[in-house]
């Protein structure tokens, strides 16, 4: 099919959900082109875990095996302590031996190189340039930039993110529910001694109203979270951030230590944790949402990133199956939003049982966990990934 006889779509954000969605589409025959309000395209000094739902849709957009080659798999989670006894150890093993893959765990800069180089072999992807509205006339749409650039074409996805101006435009103003916690995070490099003892692992140690994720990135390299309930807007500040999180996690198992002394101070980033109440339509004509702009989600399940990627291909496929944009969109819309939508709900109902203050009910919580065999364990989050999205 020549260039000028391809149909044309524009992706706003450049971020996982948007760089999946170009793959998606261009796979299918699509030509797009990606605007990104961000001068360059740097991801943020942290990890993200790709569970097996996530590597599946990535296989599928052709990028899996890079992300194998690059992320380290993940063996062993435990669920610790604040003081690293053991609360239970959970089935990695046999969850990647039922779905056929590890879930991996890698630098977020790792993912969105490989995203892009393979996005960036046959598609633009224009950064500096911010979406400002899109105009919607005789079954195209016209995209606006902040400089004046108007670009035009038969789709356009809004895969800008939790705060997405997109969603704003198209259903108005939804306010973000704030979680209760704040999460730091950070990237370090710990001795290979240690490193070997933990070869493969991961753990979260919970204390009270605090929980700290440590996870292996290979190379010697460990990304760790810390998840702290603090009233909305309380961030610690950036000079004393470091020290600060040395004095709320003093005394706690030793590489939750280990891991805050090893790392840069200028490093540690900072965010207050918030979804929103799942919407009720994505779509209207021919634009849509995609990612976080369209179901923003806290990240106690590490599958805000997994559910971009299942919406990339679900999407593309919609508009294979649907000649026209507008039932395609509603289509993708009506699939993707009952099970998006339970994992919001799931994340958050998650977070309260994981940020417990009271000694009582964490003593009971944690004898629970202990006793949850591993089939159930699976049972449990076998729908979210034990999912193959269909392409
Ligand atoms: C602490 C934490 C831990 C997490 N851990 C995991 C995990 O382990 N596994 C997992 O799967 N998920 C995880 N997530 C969730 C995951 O990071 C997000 O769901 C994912 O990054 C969303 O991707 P996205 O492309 O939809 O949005 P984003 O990554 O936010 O990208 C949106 C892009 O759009 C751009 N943009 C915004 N507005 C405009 C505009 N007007 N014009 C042009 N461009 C614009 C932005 O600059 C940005 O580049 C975590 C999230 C947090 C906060």
């Amino acid at each position: 099919m020549s260039e000028a006889s391809k149909r044309r779509a524009i992706v706003i954000g450049a971020g996982i959900g948007g760089l999946s969605a170009a793959l998606a589409l261009r796979q299918r025959g699509w030509q797009v082109a990606v605007y990104e309000r961000a001068a360059g395209l740097r991801e943020s000094g942290a990890g993200i875990v790709l569970a097996a739902n996530a590597m599946k849709a990535l296989d599928l957009l052709g990028v899996g095996g890079h992300v194998r080659a690059v992320g380290a798999p993940v063996e062993q989670a435990e669920i610790r302590t604040w003081d690293g006894r053991l609360i239970t150890s959970l089935p990695a093993a046999e969850q990647a031996a039922k779905y056929g893959t590890h879930s991996y765990v890698m630098h977020r800069a790792d993912l969105q190189s490989i995203l892009l180089r393979a996005v960036a072999a046959e598609t633009p992807v224009y950064t500096g340039m911010r979406w400002v509205t899109g105009e919607q006339k005789g079954g195209r749409v016209t995209a606006v930039f902040e400089d004046g650039t108007r670009e035009d074409a038969e789709l356009l996805i809004g895969a800008d993110g939790v705060h997405s101006a997109v969603r704003e435009k198209l259903f108005g103003e939804s306010p973000l529910r704030y979680s209760g916690y704040s999460a730091y995070r950070g990237v370090c490099t710990l001795d290979e001694e240690r490193m070997e003892a933990m070869a493969g692992g991961g753990f979260e140690a919970l204390g009270p109203g605090l929980r700290f994720g440590f996870s292996r990135l290979g190379s010697g390299r460990v990304f760790w979270f810390a998840a702290i309930n603090a009233p909305q807007g309380r961030l610690l500040p950036a000079p004393e951030r470091k020290q600060a999180l040395l004095r709320l996690f003093n005394g706690w198992y030793g590489p939750v230590v280990d891991a805050l002394v090893a790392t840069d101070a200028s490093e540690i980033l900072a965010h207050d944790i918030a979804d929103r109440a799942p919407l009720t339509r994505w779509s209207a004509g021919s634009m849509t949402l995609l990612g976080d702009a369209a179901h923003p989600m806290l990240p106690n399940l590490g599958q805000g990133g997994a559910q971009a990627i299942e919406d990339a291909v679900a999407l593309a496929r919609c508009l294979e199956q649907d000649g026209a944009v507008p039932s395609a969109l509603l289509a993708y819309e009506r699939e993707r939003m009952a099970r998006t939508s339970r994992i919001v709900r799931m994340s958050r109902s998650m977070g309260r049982m994981i940020q417990l203050e009271s000694k009582p009910l964490m003593w009971l919580r944690n004898r629970m966990l202990a006793a949850v065999p591993p089939s159930a364990y699976i049972r449990r989050f076998d729908p979210i990934v034990g999912y193959v999205v269909p392409r």
